[in-house]
């Protein structure tokens, strides 16, 4: 005899524990399954999350919740050779209670969610594989683990890039290498006075720094988000710079860590850790099919993420997406209804958390974003116009002048105009 719960949601990572703690808050019986032996000890993030979400869903979330700093400063950085321009954005005091951005650990962050939903009522099942789902003629009516059967009115797929879950349902085929991106993440320790002296932050301030140009021409980019006395350095790169054998996973971050910004960055400091993961990057073209009777996917197991470069939703969209599946489940539950007519609200609760309506609106950034010229020509064009602005020697050009030279000398006008064009249409 099989067992059988209201929901299940696979996967206890920020979509998971989030669809998994408002049901459990709302009276709902749901059990989470994690493959871990604790939620948290692989999931792989470069770790800048945008909390506005977390902050509706937990009103004195930042009291409790594991963060490590508070981001108030945003820097962008255009590298060649040796050469980096960089952009910041700081925001003052005034801003502060509306920027709610922090660095996390994933250890820590999705021990302590799970925990959440745990203590809200949630069944936390850890160290369990669900390998797939079980079936009748009316649609999928539980899950399946190493010859164990749990039955549910609702499963909930919540287990990542890679989801079993949701492949298993049909509702997922196999990624193209061109929809997807590798993932590296290094972690470098160093004594938090250091950290804050060097990046020239006041207590528990951080800065999140995003690169262009250090992926060998391939697309890409780098980041680097400091923790309190860890610093988290990665890379994100198409898989399609792997297949040109440009790129190297082991030695991916290699060139970011050897430009002289980087490196100055990372004096004295002692690798930890060192992960990878994949990662969606096909934005609103890569969704799967998001419900069907019985099942609903979320987080990255439904392709929810949008990655400019400048900006990674990705967590956060996980956790909105999470909290419209627990919305979408408590009406089917009212209603005593699991077929995928009942369920296809979810899309409507995702427009209202805004996630559809960003992938729509960026629906060509990742093409944009795939142009080699944005990571190499470009990044250089930038340098090269910052050298001359600031060189104060011989002549001095008009800015404009100089712009279009340095331009025009690099990318011949008709791909200037198209890639304008792009740009516009994408960002
Ligand atoms: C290098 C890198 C940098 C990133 N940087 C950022 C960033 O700065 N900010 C941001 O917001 N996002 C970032 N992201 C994206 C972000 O990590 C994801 O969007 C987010 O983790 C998605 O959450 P999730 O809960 O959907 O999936 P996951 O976090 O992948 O969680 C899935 C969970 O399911 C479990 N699981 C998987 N398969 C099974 C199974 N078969 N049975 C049982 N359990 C299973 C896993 O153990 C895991 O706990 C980054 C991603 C990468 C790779």
């Amino acid at each position: 005899m099989s067992e059988k719960v209201q929901t299940i949601v696979v996967g206890a990572g920020p979509a998971g524990s989030a669809a998994a703690y408002v049901l459990a808050k709302t009276g709902h019986e749901v059990m989470l399954v994690d493959r871990a032996q604790k939620p948290g000890e692989k999931n792989v993030s470069g770790c800048l999350l945008n909390g506005s979400v977390l902050e509706k869903l937990i009103p004195n979330v930042w009291e409790i919740a594991p963060v490590e700093r508070h981001v108030n400063k945003h820097r962008v950085s255009f590298l060649s050779g040796d050469s980096a321009t960089t952009l910041e954005y700081s925001s003052g005091d005034r801003f502060a209670s509306d920027n709610s951005k922090y660095t996390i650990n994933r250890n820590k962050f999705d021990r302590w969610f799970s925990q959440m939903a745990e203590d809200a009522g949630a069944l936390l099942v850890e160290g369990v594989l669900v390998e797939g789902v079980i079936e009748d003629d009316h649609g999928v009516i539980g899950i399946r683990s190493d010859g164990e059967e749990v039955h549910a009115d609702v499963v909930i797929a919540a287990d990542g890039v890679n989801s079993m879950v949701a492949t298993d349902a049909g509702l997922k085929g196999i990624p193209k290498p061109s929809e997807m991106g590798l993932g590296v993440k290094e972690v470098h320790s160093l004594p938090r006075g250091t950290i804050e002296e060097r990046f020239g932050l006041e207590g528990s301030q951080g800065v999140a720094h995003s690169f262009l140009g250090c992926t060998l021409g391939e697309a890409g980019g780098g980041f680097l988000y400091t923790n309190l006395n860890t610093i988290s350095l990665g890379l994100v790169a198409h898989l399609s710079g792997f297949e040109s054998g440009r790129l190297e996973a082991p030695e991916l971050v290699a060139p970011l860590k050897s430009h002289p910004l980087v490196r100055r960055m990372l004096t004295d400091a002692e690798l930890i850790e060192y992960s990878a993961h994949l990662v969606s990057e096909a934005g609103y073209s890569g969704m799967p099919k998001l419900y069907n009777d019985g099942i609903i996917v979320i987080g990255d197991a439904a392709g929810l993420v949008l990655n400019l470069g400048y900006a990674f939703e990705g967590m956060n969209y996980a956790i909105s997406s999470g909290i419209a599946a627990a919305q979408t489940v408590r009406n089917a539950v009212s209603a005593g209804d699991f077929s995928k007519s009942q369920l296809s609200s979810y899309r409507h609760h995702l427009e209202k958390w805004g996630i559809i309506g960003n992938l729509k609106r960026f629906k060509h950034a990742p093409g944009f974003l795939s142009n080699p010229r944005l990571h190499t020509e470009y990044t250089e064009t930038i340098n090269a116009i910052a050298q001359n602005t600031f060189k104060g020697e011989g002549q001095r050009k008009k800015m404009l002048q100089l712009a279009t030279h340095e331009m025009f000398s690099r990318v011949p006008l008709p791909y200037i105009m198209k890639d304008l064009l792009e740009a516009l249409r994408a960002l």
